[in-house]
């Protein structure tokens, strides 16, 4: 499978951070390298003018939530649709803050990553347990009914993303032999041929190590995609289709 290293800004970047991809673009010496897919998911402010500018260096521009419905009356929102009208190819869904600041279910997560593929996007569906529920001995478990409650029912590509809620943002990961025991749990609870991303901490020190487990085809980044320095040795860090 082709790794997929994809980058979550959140909240944060301006018109002036397309510098920074300018800046990923020279580490990589004019175009990401092709047998490793590179997707940046900018504040939706910014997916037109990412996707204009960078569809000849191979990087690929992804929105940070979509809702479920084509268009109508949802101030505020941002549908499937108007990502790839607006040249977005991903989206990521069910973001765990947005499980928590927007009360979204499992449910509603499903419906946006139907809406992903009505569009024509690969939807990134992301999972993962609190601290408290790592520590119960539920991390399986809890992932598991997220799985059964998400997933869309469908035969094309989809990306799940494994982002245990206590790394996002904290400098913590779990140990390898946790990372790999939930991607092969995911593994079996997935149609063939998804790929499933590790998300939390990611950084250049611990990617080699995270991106070589079985069944990790890629990472979704947050604070260390912002930065091209960081970003780079992460995207180099991912071994070559497996
Ligand atoms: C994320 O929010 O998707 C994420 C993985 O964040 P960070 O890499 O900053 O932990």
């Amino acid at each position: 499978m082709k790794p997929l290293i994809a980058g979550n800004w959140k909240m944060n970047g301006l018109a002036s951070s397309i510098a920074e991809i300018h800046a990923l673009i020279d580490e990589f010496s004019g175009a990401a390298p092709d047998d490793r897919d590179v997707v940046i998911c900018p504040p939706a402010t910014l997916v037109a003018t990412f996707a204009a500018e960078f569809s000849d260096e191979a990087i690929q521009i992804g929105g940070q939530d979509c809702h479920p419905a084509q268009s109508g009356a949802h101030t505020g929102d941002i549908s499937a649709e108007m990502l790839a009208d607006a040249g977005a190819a991903f989206v990521i869904v069910g973001h765990s803050e947005r499980r928590a600041d927007h009360g979204e279910t499992d449910a509603t997560v499903r419906a946006k990553a139907d809406a992903a593929l009505r569009a024509g996007l690969t939807p990134i569906i992301c999972v993962g347990e609190t601290e408290e529920q790592r520590k119960a001995g539920q991390a399986l478990a809890v992932v598991g009914a997220q799985l059964a409650g998400s997933l869309p029912e469908t035969a094309d590509p989809f990306v799940v993303a494994y982002e245990p809620v206590w790394a996002i943002g904290t400098g913590l990961t779990p140990t390898t032999d946790d990372i790999a025991e939930m991607h092969d749990f995911i593994r079996a609870k997935t149609p063939a041929g998804m790929r499933i991303l590790y998300g939390g901490s990611v950084k250049p020190a611990n990617a080699a190590e995270i991106l070589a487990i079985d069944n990790v085809d890629g990472a979704l980044v947050g604070g260390a995609s912002l930065k091209a320095a960081d970003f780079h040795p992460i995207v180099m860090a991912a071994p070559g289709e497996r």
